[in-house]
This record gives C-alpha cells, sequence and structure tokens, in this order.
C-alpha cells in the first residue's frame, strides 16, 4: 500500500521516482549543515575533527538497541571505564559482563557482547574489521550494526536504519507500504540518499533528526533541514508514516516467585540456564511461567530448604563425634512457613506479558541452600547479574515486609491487587 501525498508535490520526493543526484546532494548538505548546528554531546560520539573508535561505536549501538539514549548512558559509562578496550572486554567473565549489565534488559545482547568481543580477538586480532560481510558474521551483529560500525567508525557509504532513520526515510519518501512488508522499500530509498563525503555524520544526522525533530508525534517540520522535498509533510500527515501494523501483545504467563529471607539477612538465589530468556542471570526461584499456572499449587514447586544440624556427640566415649571422619554435619528438612502476599509482580517481556505471585518465608540463619542455589547478602544484591523482574520482585517483598500490613500500598504501576484465589482443581488462563 502506498499513502499518496497530498498537495503541491513538485518538489516532494516520490517512492516511485529516483530523487537526481542534485536533489540527494542538496539534502546531504542540508542534513550535515543541521547536524553541525544541532548535533547531540553523545559520550561514545567522536568530536568533530576526532575519529571514531569502532570499539565505542559497536558497544554503543548493542547498548542502544531497544534501550533509550538516557538509559544507555550511565551503563555505557560504566562499561568503558571497566572495559576500555575490546580486550578487556574478551578477558572478562560472562558473569561479569552479565553483572554490569543488570537492570538494561534484553539480556542475550549482554551474552553476545562478550561473544563477539572474543571473536573480534579470536578472528581479528581484536581489530574490528571493516568489511560489512564480515562485521555480520560476528554474534550479535546485524545488517543495522554492521552499516552503523562501517558508515561510524570507517566511513563506508551506507545508511544504517534504526527506528529513528526508518521514520525519516518513510516519510521523506511518502513509503506508505505497512511494516515489516515495507523495509525493503525504506532501505532503497535510504540507500539512494547516502552520500559520498561524510557518511559516518550523515548516518549520525538522519538518527539525531529522527530523534529530536522528525519524532513519532508531532514532528517539528517548521525546523526540519528535509521540509522543501518531505512528500509526506507536504501530504499534511506525516504522523501516518511509517505504517506499521498494529501490535500483537502476546498471551499471558504466571507463576510464583519465593523469597526466601535469612535471618542473618541473606536472600536465596540461583543462576538461570546460560542459555534462553534471562540466560546466566541470577533470579530468586520461580515456578515454571506458564499460560495455565496454578496459584493453589504453586507451593508444590517451592525451594525445599534443609537445616543443618552439628554433628552430635556419643554420650560415655568422652564426647566423640558421630559419624566418623571427625563428624559430619547433618542436614534435615527445614519447614518453610509460606506467605503469599497481597498482589503480583508484572513485567512485560518482547513475546508476552508475565505475572508473578510472590511468596515470602523467613528462615532461622543456619538453614541450608537447595542443590543449585546460594544464599546472597542483601548487600551483595547490587552486584549480582539481577534483571529488572527479579528487582521488581524483591522490591515488592520488601514493601510488605515494610508496611507490615496485609494489603501493602499499590504503587508504581507494577502491582495489582491480589487476584481471587481459584477454585480447586481449576486453572486459569488469560
Ligand atoms: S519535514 Fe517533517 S515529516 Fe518530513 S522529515 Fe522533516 S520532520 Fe519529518
Amino acid at each position: 500500500m502506498t499513502l499518496s501525498a497530498r498537495g503541491p508535490a513538485t518538489k516532494a520526493i516520490r517512492p516511485d521516482c529516483p530523487p537526481s543526484l542534485e536533489a540527494v546532494q542538496n539534502i546531504a548538505r542540508r542534513v550535515l549543515a543541521w547536524y553541525d548546528q544541532n548535533r547531540r554531546d553523545l559520550p561514545w560520539r567522536a568530536r568533530p575533527g576526532e575519529r571514531s573508535d569502532p570499539y565505542r561505536v559497536w558497544l554503543s549501538e548493542i547498548m542502544l538497541q531497544q534501550t533509550t539514549v538516557a538509559a544507555t548512558i550511565p551503563y555505557y559509562q560504566r562499561f568503558l571505564a571497566r572495559f576500555p578496550t575490546v580486550e578487556a572486554l574478551a578477558a572478562a567473565d560472562l558473569d561479569e559482563t552479565l553483572r554490569l549489565w543488570a537492570g538494561l534488559g534484553y539480556y542475550a545482547r549482554a551474552r553476545n557482547l562478550h561473544a563477539c568481543a572474543c571473536a573480534i580477538v579470536d578472528r581479528h586480532g581484536g581489530h574490528f574489521p571493516q568489511d560489512l560481510a564480515e562485521l555480520r558474521a560476528l554474534p550479535g551483529i546485524g545488517d543495522y550494526t554492521a552499516a552503523a560500525i562501517a558508515a561510524i567508525a570507517y566511513e563506508t557509504c551506507v545508511v544504517p536504519i534504526d527506528g529513528n532513520v526508518e521514520r525519516v526515510v518513510a516519510r521523506l519518501f511518502a513509503i506508505g507500504e505497512t511494516l515489516p512488508r515495507g523495509k525493503p522499500a525504506i532501505r532503497r530509498a535510504a540507500e539512494q540518499l547516502a552520500p559520498q563525503g561524510r557518511p559516518g555524520d550523515f548516518a549520525q544526522a538522519l538518527m539525531d533528526l529522527g530523534a529530536t525533530v522528525c519524532t513519532p508525534r508531532q514532528p517539528a517540520c517548521p525546523r526540519c533541514p528535509l521540509r522543501a522535498e518531505c512528500a509526506a509533510s507536504r501530504g499534511g500527515e506525516p504522523e501516518a508514516f511509517p505504517v506499521k501494523e498494529a501490535k500483537r501483545q502476546g498471551r499471558l504467563r504466571r507463576g510464583a516467585a519465593f523469597v526466601v529471607l535469612r535471618d542473618d539477612g541473606c536472600v536465596l538465589a540461583r543462576t538461570r540456564p546460560a542459555s534462553g530468556l534471562l540466560g546466566g542471570m541470577t533470579e530468586v526461584p520461580t515456578t515454571e511461567w506458564t499460560h495455565d499456572f496454578n496459584e493453589e499449587q504453586a507451593l508444590a514447586d517451592a525451594p525445599a530448604l534443609l537445616r543443618a544440624h552439628p554433628p552430635r556427640r556419643r554420650a560415655g566415649e568422652g564426647g566423640r563425634l558421630q559419624g566418623g571422619g571427625g563428624g559430619r554435619q547433618r542436614s534435615s528438612p527445614l519447614v518453610a512457613a509460606w506467605q503469599r502476599i497481597p498482589g503480583v509482580v508484572r513485567h512485560v517481556f518482547t513475546h508476552f506479558p508475565l505475572e508473578l505471585a510472590v511468596f515470602i518465608a523467613h528462615v532461622p540463619a543456619d538453614a541450608e541452600a537447595p542443590a543449585g542455589m546460594r544464599w546472597i547478602a542483601r548487600a551483595g544484591l547490587d552486584g549480582e547479574a539481577l534483571p529488572n523482574l527479579m528487582r521488581k520482585v524483591i522490591a515488592h517483598a520488601d514493601a510488605v515486609q515494610e508496611s507490615g500490613v496485609a494489603n501493602p500500598v499499590e504503587g508504581g504501576g507494577e502491582l495489582t491487587p491480589c487476584p481471587p484465589a481459584p477454585r480447586r482443581g481449576a486453572h486459569r488462563s488469560r
């Protein structure tokens, strides 16, 4: 589907009519002039006259995927301070990379980041390749990131197309094909614009233009350097581009999270499997997250805790320890008093929303962690690779503890009232 631009369109660019060389040069000249005056000062960007560092370009581009600039900056700065080079990142443990990434979300990016650093050191001697195909062959680098590194770090004549650039180009050419089907048309249109001179600045200029002027809502057309050629602006409905399919939200999954608090201030935790959702991250134990979760039966999946007993001394044997070998410590099952706290913790993953019911148990300081789990001191939680979902679970448990009431104050948009208890045997799914 192609929406036609309304009104006089003598100078507007049309998707079915390639712009002349003169028009392309005009666009590049004006976009670059605008960029020289309005470029965003970002910590990963080279200043005018400096060369861009491919490591910094790559690191920032991976972090910026699905993440705002404001959220990215502190993570980028911490990463760069800890791993100033790709060699330093490759030499680090994946666990440390995940810990530094915790809170930024989309954790497959962190695993790929580490794998990519290792591949660059192993395959390319620590130097980022310039060739697009070689870049794309690296873990976690797709078409967009390869083009961004090639254009910004190596001045390759290519236009990387992120969401901002996609919007600017779709509007400039009034490309009305619904996304994602319309992506090839946008890519072809963007390719026509790539200038021979300053392709790195041109790419960053389009990104900045999309982020600050050609915004998703209420684009500031009067101060846009592309206004004279922009077909969507001339048509009077720039916000109609790009045309997107209505988002389909995945089916709700539900589960339970178990917050076990030891009297010495430790929390029970475990590491998720290395691959898959939140792979390699730290979590409090949870049930599976399913469509037909049954809250009444959740406690069947609660962690089986143990209690340590010191070796006993045999009566009448001069205090010799029982069990031989110097007296082994014994353990016995510990029956935890689980409390289901009000509300649920909500989180939205890319493909589905999740609701977790939270159970708390207080256990004595000599409680042992079940196999595959460990105790973490509260003060040490910040240093763990704890994803946002788990931070919400712990914060919810803390809020209830601090309130000291059965129904904690709801807030933050994350907590909802406790759903009515299901009838025994009834599975709920939404
Ligand atoms: S003129 Fe308006 S719609 Fe067109 S690119 Fe500029 S800001 Fe976007």
